[in-house]
């Protein structure tokens, strides 16, 4: 069985010309550019908490730094280093070169350079944190929100908890390979993120659900929002293959989707457009902020606007 020391040379020992020290000694070594702040996150994902203990191990590679590149994209910050510590239940040479080979498919993706981590034996999981760097006083974060603004969301929400569904057994589609996608190998909107410097007001990524994370943005900017029911993306889900109530459901509630969600003043929309036609990415126009705190209405032409109710929208994708 090779040791520990070879699985880290023979898998996680790649060039970092970015790094002054990686993968090696004790900690590695780097440096911020003159102007810029450090921008620092970390997530961890845990074994029949986060994914199937059968989930392909190169999209676990893959996954696990996109979730943590999503973060750092939406605070408008550009990935660099990345540190990796991984628990494993047994030295599977197979199972960790098909992890690396993920991992690096992303980090080589986005420009991230892994320096450092930590090998244990223990129940599957892996955390990794990233740093990045952002113009100091520029990072968007979730507090930044004026009333008045558009609210945004990027590409295809929904469409990872569709996949989720369907590997539960509670929706059947004839092709579910966009769905799965969207699941295993989520794209983190780097490009995105960076370029709405200066454009979004405030921004999150969107983990756990469009609506209980658009309170969270509600929130830290001490405002509500007014959700437009007609304007949703649900095509893609109609097009996978579920009727529109479950669509809207699954949009409005599904996690894993690492989408950004932004508002921006109503004077950016031609910029936006353009930049979505740039990006060749959706960015759709889905409600606007309002006064009165954490309060999230859903108006949909016909009836009155009405309050959504957040948990009831958490208990719909995750039941227990
Ligand atoms: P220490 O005992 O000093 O913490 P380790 O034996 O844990 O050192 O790790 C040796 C070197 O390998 C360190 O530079 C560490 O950052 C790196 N390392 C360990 N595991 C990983 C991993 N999964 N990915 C990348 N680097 C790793
Ligand atoms: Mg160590």
């Amino acid at each position: 069985m090779p040791s520990e020391f070879d699985l880290i040379r023979r898998h996680f020992t790649r060039p970092a010309p970015h790094a002054d020290l990686a993968v090696g000694d004790d900690a590695a070594l780097f440096r911020v550019a003159p102007g810029m702040q450090l921008a620092v996150t970390t997530d961890a994902l845990v074994a029949g908490t986060h994914f199937f203990h059968d989930t392909p191990p190169r999209d676990l590679g893959w996954k696990t730094l996109a979730v943590n590149l999503s973060d750092l994209a939406a605070m408008g910050a550009a990935p660099r280093w990345a540190t990796l510590a991984l628990t494993l239940p047994a030295a599977d040479e197979g199972w960790i070169a098909a992890f690396a080979e993920g991992f690096f498919d992303c980090a080589g993706r986005y420009g991230v350079e892994l320096v450092g981590g930590d090998t244990t034996r223990g129940p599957l999981a892996m955390t990794v944190t990233l740093f990045g760097e952002v113009p100091a006083g520029q990072a968007i974060t979730r507090a930044g929100g004026q009333p008045g603004d558009d609210l945004w969301i990027s590409g295809w929400p929904g469409l990872a908890a569709l996949g989720l569904m369907c590997l539960q057994n509670r929706v059947r589609l004839a092709d579910a390979s966009r769905a799965l996608a969207a699941l295993h190998r989520p794209t983190p909107r780097v490009e995105a993120g960076e370029a709405l410097r200066g454009i979004a007001h405030a921004m999150l990524d969107v983990s756990d659900g469009l609506v209980g994370d658009l309170a969270h943005l509600c929130e830290c900017s001490k405002l509500g929002a007014m959700l437009d029911a007609d304007a949703l993306p649900l095509a893609p889900l109609m097009t996978a293959g579920v009727d529109e109530l479950l669509a809207r459901q699954i949009l409005l509630a599904g996690g894993d989707d690492y989408e950004l969600l932004f508002s921006a003043p109503v004077d950016a929309r031609g910029t936006l457009a353009a930049l979505a036609r740039k990006l060749d990415l959706p960015l759709t126009r889905i409600g606007s902020l309002i006064e009165g705190t954490g309060q999230i209405l859903l108006a949909d032409g016909a009836a009155p606007p009405r309050p959504l109710d957040v948990r009831g929208y958490d208990h719909f994708i995750s039941p227990d």
